[in-house]
């Protein structure tokens, strides 16, 4: 079990990156969602041992990693967002470095637990192939094969899909949920369909606050009923927006849109509507803005107030 107790992250500046973040993860996808600025880096990064928090702790399977950061060291992997490459190394010498970077041996040496690295990442076939060649599904498996290497308990990978096609993104996904069975992948995305694909349990940040705690069927049964569908010509889509919570507006034919809103119990739907199965995206933005709302309605109490 990964425990994360009231962690505070204030940059200089002073940025309250952090503002008292506390979540249980267990074994399994954790799926980390959150806008662009919300946190989830910099929760990462100290999750990882890279950035001291300003206060709080964490501790894996009973262990402080803020105090022994050793622990870390030895039972995590990290994918991070901008893992860097060595282009004129071939996969397999460029996994090599990696693993003695990271102090990972065995009785085979390290070019035989490479090439079983490479073996579960199914990029055998290219383990020859300078990684300048890539694609960039095989060089976030080949990341993948580095942040596994020596069985950690905890596996952080930050954004792993941005960039990929849909089929590399499908292949990463299925490697992660195979990765998953044994150990506690936390997963940082701002994309939804990815937590919506792998994670049984989802954490949402935003401005440093996790705001949901949940599974994405709970976060979805938790607006079903709610969620409506129409549609709303093009000119008149900024008055619409204004007047209702949308969670989305796809043109259709050139000068319609087809809308979701999201109607709480009791203000019901706009005219012509119908009601339409809740998707995790709904949830999801949902959640954000209603914790939107909630944080300029605690800065306007604090400018009354002043
Ligand atoms: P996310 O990963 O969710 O996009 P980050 O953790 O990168 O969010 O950023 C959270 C907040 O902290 C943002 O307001 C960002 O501008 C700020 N921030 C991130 N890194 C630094 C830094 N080194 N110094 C000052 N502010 C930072």
């Amino acid at each position: 079990m990964l425990s994360i107790h009231n962690l505070v992250k204030i940059y200089p500046g002073p940025v309250n990156a952090l503002q008292g973040v506390s979540l249980n993860i267990g074994e399994g996808l954790f799926g980390l969602l959150g806008p662009n600025g919300a946190g989830k880096s910099t929760l990462m990064n100290t999750l990882a041992g890279l950035l001291e928090p300003t206060s709080g702790s964490v501790t894996l399977d009973g262990a402080d990693i803020v105090k022994d950061p050793r622990i870390v060291r030895r039972q995590l992997g990290y994918l991070p967002q901008d893992f860097g490459f060595f282009p004129d190394l071939t996969g397999l010498r460029m996994l090599e470095l990696m693993l003695k970077l990271k102090g990972v041996d065995g009785p085979g040496g390290r070019r035989k637990i490479a090439e079983a690295l490479l073996e579960r990442v199914n990029l055998s076939r290219a383990a020859k192939r300078k990684v300048s060649g890539y694609s960039g599904g095989m060089r976030q498996r080949l990341g993948l094969a580095q942040a596994i290497a020596g069985n950690p308990r905890l596996v952080i990978v930050d954004e792993p899909t941005a960039g990929l096609d849909p089929e590399e993104r499908h292949r990463f996904y299925r490697l992660l949920a195979e990765l998953a069975k044994n150990r506690i992948i936390l997963l940082s995305t701002h994309i939804v369909e990815d937590v919506a694909t792998l994670c049984p349990r989802m954490g949402v940040i935003q401005s440093g606050r996790v705001v949901a705690d949940t599974s994405p069927s709970a976060a979805r049964a938790a607006i079903d009923g709610h969620m409506f569908e129409g549609f709303i010509p093009d000119d008149q889509l900024d008055e619409f927006a204004r007047n209702h919570m949308m969670t989305s507006a796809i043109l259709s034919e050139g000068s319609t849109n087809r809308v979701r809103v999201h109607a709480p119990a009791g203000t019901g739907a706009p005219a012509g509507f119908v009601v339409s199965p809740a998707t995790l995206e709904d949830a999801y933005l949902v959640l954000i803005r209603s914790a939107r709302a909630t944080e300029n309605a605690a800065a306007a109490n604090a400018g009354v107030a002043a």
